[in-house]
């Protein structure tokens, strides 16, 4: 069990919402998805938490987050 955890980045998502705009490729929904991350540097010690909010396309799952990093 020692080093199962250690310098891992574990990901939950908190919630999902529709966003604005359409997918360039099939045209299908966007989904913006808000997810904490958390990083474990020292077994199940976490360090460093943040949320981030993802965008992908509800049809294809294809990563939107392109379209909207210099948004
Ligand atoms: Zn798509």
């Amino acid at each position: 069990m020692a080093a199962a955890c250690c310098g891992l980045e574990e990901e939950t998502v908190m919630g999902e919402q529709k966003a604005p705009g359409a997918c360039p490729r099939c045209g299908g929904a966007v989904v913006a998805t808000d997810v904490e991350s958390v990083r474990r540097v020292l077994c199940c010690l976490p360090l460093c938490v943040k949320n981030k909010r993802k965008f992908s396309c509800a049809r294809c799952r294809r990563s939107l987050a392109a379209l909207f990093t210099h948004a």
